[in-house]
């Protein structure tokens, strides 16, 4: 498995690009910066994307993807999550106010985008891939996701305060290689972490006594640019050699 990182964090400023992964060239993860980190090419080359959840931040890249890419794919791109996730992308972005509905365009049949709703826990497959949507604990409807191949296995809990079931689950993983896992805001702003259900530092060391699977690399994703030196100084101190802050540009390979 090829996982290359677009873009990894919290919010949007010069050097620092929102959340948006690309496996083997062909599913997007989120899709925070795609169109932004990706040439044209490449992003025809996307057959589907996987959302966590309908934050700005995360879905910010699909109408400029759909739009560059019309008229260059001959199958739609499929545009894949829970129903609690993918009906607001298609009630306040695609709506023909904010964005055309390219699941329409350019016609009915043959659209740019076609939604794909997944049953949160049940394994499916998406260009080689085995994936499982499993819910986390953020401010609206999100899915974290487990995704392997014969190579091994990757979980990305998404945007998520303290969880419990996502954590179950990678504890009975049998060949994971790595976990994203989040930290928006540094210690000193708990207060707003929980009440956006999001992680500190500190929050994350909790996070982690739940993990079964010893040494496991935890790398962090999400933090907020506009805190980032201090939330870097929160996570250091954790003294933790497992846990590092994932690489925005760098591609893992397994
Ligand atoms: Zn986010
Ligand atoms: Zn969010």
């Amino acid at each position: 498995m090829e996982l290359r990182i677009l873009g990894c964090y919290g919010g949007s400023a010069p050097g620092y690009r929102l959340t948006s992964f690309l496996i083997n060239n062909k599913v997007l993860v989120d899709a925070g910066s795609v169109t932004s980190s990706l040439t044209i090419k490449e992003q025809t080359d996307i057959e589907a994307v996987l959302l966590s959840h309908s934050h700005l931040d995360h879905v910010f890249g699909i109408p400029f993807l759909a739009d560059n890419i019309n008229g260059r794919k001959n199958a739609p791109i499929d545009i894949a999550s829970v129903k609690e996730v993918i009906e607001p992308v298609k009630d306040h972005i695609l709506n023909d106010r904010i964005w055309p509905d390219f699941t329409q365009i350019p016609h009915t049949i043959s659209p740019v985008l076609r939604f794909k709703m997944i049953e949160e826990d049940a394994e499916f497959t998406i260009n080689g891939l085995r994936v499982r949507a499993v819910k986390v604990s953020h401010s609206i409807p999100t899915v974290g996701y487990i995704i392997g191949d014969e190579s091994g296995t990757i979980a990305y809990t998404a945007d998520t305060g303290p969880t419990n079931k996502i954590w179950e689950k990678i504890n009975q993983e049998k060949n994971l290689k790595f976990i994203i896992t989040e930290v928006s805001y540094p210690n000193s702003m708990r207060g707003l972490a929980e009440i956006s259900r999001h992680l500190t530092a500190e929050m994350l060391k909790e996070e982690i006594k739940k993990i079964a699977i010893p040494n496991l690399p935890i790398y962090i994703y999400h933090l907020k640019p506009a805190f980032i030196e201090e939330i870097k100084k929160d996570i250091a101190s954790l003294n933790m050699p497992n846990v590092t802050l994932l690489a925005q540009g760098e591609t893992y390979r397994f």
